[in-house]
């Protein structure tokens, strides 16, 4: 087998694995786990915050709202969905009930620490190019440290740690809470930032990720033996 196909059906392993994940408690409450998706060797990976309402019932990223308004930003762009890998950095949906309603509530970071090693496999999996954190959870969970979204938008930023590349900007479910008089501001501002990334989507093809590459760091190792314990 290919080492594309490999880490392929590592992703998909892993993607069953999460759904029976109980290692903080909002896998006992949603419907199911979201994993990422998108190809092996993706040129940019995306990530979010959790699993909205829709993605929950959907078991799949960026399909609510929130990932159709990603999806009008991704058009505007030119950029192409196949070279794009999207994921949430906590894999369950977290809410509160209104009523029959299921209202979204920020995961806790215990739980978004929890869920990290998931993510750590797919970065080690998919090995993009570049990252794009979108907001605040997202931004922790890839640079390891709070980051200020408002301050540190809309340029790369390098982790000394572990290489990545990573574009901090809002979630788009911040731009649909907004002020409704600001919206297009917002929106042209969130264009602005993504917009970043353009270079490296058109010039880069998706690639095949290298055969085999030292852990870059103790995550990086921890992520590649879940996997096999995963494959096995
Ligand atoms: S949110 Fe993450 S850590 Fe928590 S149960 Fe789900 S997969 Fe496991």
């Amino acid at each position: 087998m290919s080492h594309r196909n490999e880490a392929t059906a590592a992703l998909k392993a892993l993607s069953v694995a999460t759904d029976a994940c109980r290692e903080c408690p909002l896998g006992a409450y949603a419907t199911q786990s979201v994993f990422g998706e998108g190809p092996v060797g993706a040129v940019l990976m995306v990530v979010g915050e959790q699993p909205g309402d829709k993605e929950d019932l959907a078991g799949r990223p960026f399909v609510g709202p929130a990932g159709k308004l990603f999806d009008r930003a991704v058009a505007k762009l030119g950029w192409s969905r196949e070279k794009l890998y999207v994921t949430n950095a906590v894999k369950h949906f977290k809410y509160e009930l209104r009523g029959k309603r299921r209202v979204h509530k920020t995961p806790a970071q215990r739980e978004a620490e929890a869920c990290h090693h998931w993510l750590e496999s797919e970065m080690e999996l998919v090995q993009p190019r570049g990252y794009v954190a979108l907001g605040a959870t997202a931004a922790r969970s890839l640079l390891g440290r709070p980051v200020a979204v408002m301050k540190e938008r809309g340029r790369w930023i390098e982790d000394e740690a572990t290489g990545r590349r990573v574009l901090v900007t809002l979630h788009p479910s911040a731009l649909l809470r907004g002020d409704p008089a600001q919206r297009e501001v917002a929106w042209k501002a969130w264009l602005k930032d993504l917009s970043v990334a353009s270079s490296l989507m058109k010039k880069a093809s998706v690639k095949q990720p290298a055969a085999k590459r030292p852990p870059a760091t103790p995550a990086a190792g921890h992520a590649r033996r879940r996997v096999r314990m995963v494959m096995e």
